[in-house]
């Protein structure tokens, strides 16, 4: 069966051979959206407790959720090597020097190959890039910016306190400095039609990003998107299943045929999910429900794309 898009597992194998995992940590950092520097609150849909897994809740140090993860992994899975995922907050969020020790400390472990570093767009600087770079020349780095849209309007909508210009700019750098350039959007944010979101998927098209992660609104429980969801519901898009699975095909319809994509929907623990429940729906049956509805319009990624 020809495989209609570029998986992120593929991506790894031919990079790194089979049986490499993501550990995700925690490291304890804000970001700039939360501690007033640029905002307070948070962007209106977040709530990052949903996003970690047990291990990498920051009660423990970063070297003790990576021991944890690399223990739960290897007794479940045949294991060759780890990336460390730095996922929760903004994680070039502190003093250069004091990021410098952290991510080197779970670099020393012997089968980690690389680090993944999840951040804001107004969040990296020509230093941190320059050491990042130097990195890259022995271990994966990989730089992973929260665009979330290419309208400023949403943007603004949901408090994320930075511009589609800000994700132009760190993008185009972070490339300039020959790094992996990881990428995060979220599908179905207030106000946004198909066409906005189809804008943003040939936006991206056009920027030296590498691997994208794709992800459904969901809206999670006490967050400020919960408040304005029970207060006007009316105001979010509600998809089933079948109906995002339409939108994302057209969206990677139009993405650049060689950005690797790492996943279609989040998998927040349905505890803290108010909406969309789509129950039981993991990211495994979504690829396949993916995979078939492309072969159905007989349709591949970068289909419609259009170099300008
Ligand atoms: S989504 Fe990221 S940038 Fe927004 S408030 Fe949460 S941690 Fe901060």
């Amino acid at each position: 069966m020809k495989q209609r898009y570029n998986k992120y597992s593929d991506y790894l194998k031919n990079l790194f051979g089979a049986g490499i995992r993501k550990i995700p940590v925690n490291a304890g950092f804000t970001c700039p959206n939360r501690d007033g520097s640029k905002g307070t609150g948070g962007c209106t849909y977040c709530n990052n407790v949903s996003f970690n897994p047990f291990y990498g809740i920051k009660k423990k140090s970063v070297v003790e959720q990576l021991n944890n993860g690399i223990e739960f992994y290897s007794k479940r899975y045949s294991v060759s090597g780890f990336l460390v995922y730095f996922q929760a907050y903004t994680n070039t969020y502190d003093e250069p020097e004091e990021l410098k020790k952290i991510y080197s400390e779970v670099l020393e472990f012997p089968r980690v190959l690389g680090i993944i570093i999840g951040t804001r767009p107004d969040c990296i600087s020509e230093y941190l890039l320059e050491y990042f770079s130097k990195l890259s020349k022995r271990k994966y780095v990989s730089i992973e910016y929260g665009i979330e849209s290419s309208h400023d309007r949403t943007l603004e909508y949901v408090n994320r306190c930075h511009t589609y210009s800000d994700t132009i700019s760190a993008i185009s750098q972070t490339a300039e400095y020959g790094l992996h350039v990881g990428a995060h959007v979220i599908l179905g944010l207030p106000g946004e039609t198909d066409e906005m979101i189809i804008q943003t998927a040939d936006r991206i098209a056009e920027l030296p990003v590498n691997s994208i992660k794709i992800h459904q609104l969901q809206i999670i429980k006490q967050t400020v998107m919960a408040k304005q969801f029970a207060e006007h519901p009316e105001s979010f898009r509600s998809f089933t299943v079948d109906q995002y699975v339409d939108l994302v095909v057209e969206f990677l319809e139009h993405l650049r045929p060689d950005i690797v994509i790492e996943r279609f929907i989040s998998e927040s623990p349905l505890k803290y999910v108010l909406h969309p429940r789509w129950n039981g729906v993991r990211t495994y049956d979504f690829a396949k429900l993916v995979q078939k509805r492309m072969e159905e319009k007989n349709s591949w990624q970068g289909k419609l794309f259009k170099s300008v």
